[in-house]
This record gives structure tokens, sequence and C-alpha cells, in this order.
């Protein structure tokens, strides 16, 4: 297909990685990108970006990832509860600052032809060419203007979360919870250049009215940082900070949004990265969504007839990836809004919980990387030492003898028939598949807070899965159906 024109809207990772890509592809196609703020001005602090999405980048661009490496920073990741932290080793996992990756791809976009116009809202009305890609974020205006049509539906969900930052780097990754006289805050945080590291606080919304953070929220105006709550978030993380206070960046509590559109294009529109879908920030996917959506959109552009097929097959060809991380970052959402609660696991055995959280990661993978912590989470599982892991970990989970709710299990799989409900012990469903069995896995934990024992009725071919909630405290007993 010929392609004379294509119109950008949004200069975020994923508008300028789309209209590098796409001028390099099509050198003879004029791509214009518009940008509302002028380079200088950007939100937010460091993102991580995995060894995956690093992968990918570098088959789509090897050029622009090395600029983007050069300018990042690797680390390690650790979990602290109370006074003991477990490192994880973690194999390439970068972070680079949002202004640094913004900078990288705003001059690798020049460097290919790319014609960038800052100043001023543009609105997709006013934009005429043969495809406009709408790259304008969480707060997309042409999502709205075509809300319909897009099948948009955006959700907010009760946590908050504040993003702002240290100037020094942390030794490593860490996930950290301090109960102050209000409640619990947690922090995500990661260093991502040699002064400075993101750190993100989240709380849940009683913590948040408590420590009077509504009233600070409503005086803090736009362009300002909260700087009451960096006061007392650096107070109440002194010790991770090492004295040292947060930074602000026009920082402010926030809401998480989940967006989902039923249809990514209409017309000659079509909507990448933010704009189109969001992926909670605790599984640190927002840029890798929106930079290899900007990959399969070029290669659609590339190869399709006309626009409208080839819109048509970057969203079938991208969906399913965009839609399962979606579901993984929601399961990880619900783990953090409870991460409280767990407070009272052993940080090893929290890890395990932690790592399986949203079935992504299996209880064997995580052992591979960590034989350490995951025999000293086995060994809390079990109540006994355990010197390393198991060769075959899943049966020896399966195997492990339990005492609750006034009788002792030789396994933690119960035989057919025996997994009867009580006031003490709490019988669900798995259902068929893996999502059905993650989601009873997660009401099995919730149940397990109020003092009932679970068992849950698997699928055997779901065993795997299974070994995961058990090892990780989420459920007590399990039942093959
Ligand atoms: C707290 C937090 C932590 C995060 N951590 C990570 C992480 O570790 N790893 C990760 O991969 N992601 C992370 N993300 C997500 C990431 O920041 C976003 O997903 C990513 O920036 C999306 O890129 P985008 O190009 O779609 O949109 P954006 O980066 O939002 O860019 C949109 C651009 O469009 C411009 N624009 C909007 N409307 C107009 C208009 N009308 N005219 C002109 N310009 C316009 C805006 O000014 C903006 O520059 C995090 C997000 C948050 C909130």
């Amino acid at each position: 297909m010929e392609l004379r024109s294509v119109a950008v809207l949004g200069g975020g990772p994923g508008g300028l990685y789309f209209a590098r890509l796409m001028k390099l592809r099509r050198p003879e196609c004029a791509v214009t990108l518009y940008e509302q703020s002028p380079p200088s001005a950007t939100f937010g602090f460091g993102v991580g970006l995995a060894t995956a999405t690093q992968r990918r980048l570098a088959e789509a661009d090897p050029a622009s990832l090395r600029e983007v490496v050069a300018r990042a920073w690797s680390h390690e990741m650790s979990m602290s509860v109370d006074d003991v932290t477990v490192a994880l080793p973690a194999d390439d996992l970068i972070a680079i600052g949002r202004a640094e990756l913004l900078e990288v791809l705003r001059a690798q976009a020049i460097a290919a032809g790319v014609d960038i116009r800052y100043g001023g809202r543009v609105a997709v009305d006013d934009l005429d060419a043969d495809v406009v890609v709408a790259a304008d974020g969480v707060n997309s205006a042409t999502r709205e203007r075509f809300a319909t049509e897009f099948g948009a539906r955006v959700e907010q969900h009760d946590g908050l979360y504040l993003w702002c930052g240290t100037d020094f780097a942390l030794p490593r990754a860490v996930f950290r919870a301090e109960t102050g006289e209000h409640g619990t805050f947690v922090a995500h945080a990661y260093p991502y250049r040699r002064d400075r590291s993101t750190f993100l606080v989240e709380t849940d919304p009683e913590t948040w009215r408590r420590a009077g953070f509504d009233a600070t929220t409503a005086a803090t105006p736009p362009e300002r940082s909260d700087d009451a709550s960096l006061g007392y978030l650096s107070t109440l993380f002194a010790d991770t900070l090492r004295g040292s206070g947060l930074v602000g960046n026009r920082t402010r509590w926030l809401r998480f949004r989940t967006v989902t559109c039923a249809r990514w294009h209409h017309g000659t529109t079509v909507l990448l990265g933010d704009a189109a879908s969001t992926a909670h920030y605790s599984i640190g996917s927002g840029t890798k969504l929106a930079m290899e959506s900007g990959i399969a959109l070029v290669e659609a552009l590339d190869t399709g007839t006309d626009v409208e097929s080839a819109l048509a097959a970057f969203e079938s060809a991208r969906r399913p990836a965009v839609e399962h991380l979606q579901d993984i970052a929601r399961r990880s959402m619900l783990w953090w809004d409870d991460f409280p609660r767990r407070l009272d696991m052993p940080v090893e055995q929290l890890l395990i919980a932690y790592m399986t959280r949203a079935g992504k990661v299996s209880l064997g993978q995580f052992a591979r990387q960590a034989p350490a912590v995951v025999a000293a989470g086995l060994g809390q599982y079990a109540g006994a030492p355990v010197e390393r892991v198991p060769e075959d970990a899943v049966s020896w989970v399966l195997d492990r003898p339990l005492t609750t709710a006034g009788r002792s299990w030789p396994t933690r799989v119960v035989p057919r028939g025996e997994l009867v409900g009580s006031d003490r012990v709490a019988v669900l469903d798995a259902g068929r598949t893996r999502q059905t069995a993650l989601a009873a896995f997660d009401a099995g934990e919730r149940l397990r807070r109020t003092g009932r024992s679970v068992g849950v009725r698997v699928p055997r071919g779901l065993r795997d899965l299974a070994a995961d909630a058990l090892a990780g405290g989420r459920v007590d007993l399990v039942e093959w159906v």
C-alpha cells in the first residue's frame, strides 16, 4: 500500500518510537509528530525495562536500544519486611529516567527524518494524513472524542499511589512496607541513574485520609508537588532513604486507571500505548506495551494492502498479548492492594507469593532464579528447614502434611470427596482454566485472612499452579477434579 503521510499525536515513548520505526521502514512517507509539551518538560522518574523487552527492542531497532542501554542503570531486586531484606538475582533488569528515554527516542526519531512539532494541543480532527496514530496517553482526548466507536472503558481503582524519587541511587530495587500511626505505606523503588532512584509509594484510601492526604492533595496545584506528603513519607521511610529526603516532580497522589477499548481503530485513526490500554504500574510494563505496539503497527502498515485492513491486522496481532498482560497486571494490582495484610508472612515465603502472584512465573522458574530464597520459603511453608529446593518441587509441595481446622492431613492433596466445607474450612471451585483457578486462589487468600482454612477443587492439569498457591500461602488444601 502506498502511504504518503502519517500523523502521530503524542511524543511519549509509544509515539516517538513508532514514528522512528515508520520513517525507517518507509522513508518516502512524511511522518509528523505533534507534542503539546516542550522537550524539557516531562513528568515522572525512572521506568524499568525487563530483559525480554530489551530483546524485542533490539530486534526491531538495535541502534536506539544501544542508546537507551547506554543511558540506563542496571539493578538487582530485593524485598524488605521489618529488619529482613532478601536480595533476588535478576539478570539484565535496567531502568532509565523517563526524561532520558524521551531524549534518546526524540533524537533517534529526528535522525530518521521524523518532523516533530512542539507546542500546543492538537486535536485529531485537525490532522489530515493517510493514517493518524493517537499516542496521546492515558487521558487521550482522541479516545474520548470517539469513545463510542472505540468502545472505551476507563476503570478508576481505589488505591492511591505517588510517583516520586530520591537524589541517590539505591543499591538495588526494593519493595518495602512501613507502618506508621495512620496505616501502612508500601514503596516500590529502584535506581535508574548514578544519582537517582524512582520511589513509588502506594496506600489504601483509609490510611490516605487518616494521614490527611485528601486535604494536601486538594491543596496542591497541578504544577506543584505535594510537599506535605513528601515530607511525611521521607520520615516514614527514613531507613531506606538513609536520611535523604524524597524529591517530587509535579508529584501528587493519584488513582490508577485501567483503560480498555473494544476496538483500537476507527476509520484511519488508531490508538497506541496508554491511549488504548493501560497495565498497572506494579508490573512495570506501560512503556514496553506502548513501544512493542509501535513495532507491531509499523509491521502491519508496511505489509497491509489498505489502511483499514492493516489496522485490523495490527489489532488482531497485538490484542492477545496486550490483554494477557492487562490480566496479569490486574492480578498484580490486587496482590499489592492486599500486601499490608501479608506482612506477618516470613519474607522468603512472601517472595514466593510475590513472584507467583499473577501466574506468570512458576515456583520452578523462581527456584532456578533464586534457589536459596525458595529453599528458605519452602521451609517456612512446611514448618521445618529445607536445605535445598527439592528436585521435583511441585510434588514436594503437594506432599507436605498439614494439621489445620482440628484435623491432620497426610498431604495437601485431599482424596476425592473428602474436601467438605464447614465453618472452619471454606471450599472453592477453581473452574477449568488457569484464569478461573487464579481467581479462586485470590478469593481463597482473602478467605484465609478471616481465620478459615481454604481448600480448592482444581483440575489435576493445573497442579503446578496449585503448588504455587500452596507454597505462597494462598490456600491450604487442594482436591483434584
Ligand atoms: C507511577 C508509574 C510508574 C510507571 N512505571 C513504569 C515502568 O517501570 N515501566 C514501564 O514500562 N512503564 C511504567 N509506567 C507507565 C508508562 O509511564 C506509560 O505507560 C507510558 O509512558 C505510555 O506511553 P505512551 O507513549 O502511550 O503515553 P505517554 O507517555 O503518556 O505520552 C503521551 C504524550 O502525548 C502528549 N499529548 C497528549 N495529548 C496531546 C495533544 N492533544 N496534543 C499534543 N500532545 C498530546 C502528552 O503530552 C504526552 O507527552 C509507569 C506509569 C506510572 C504512572
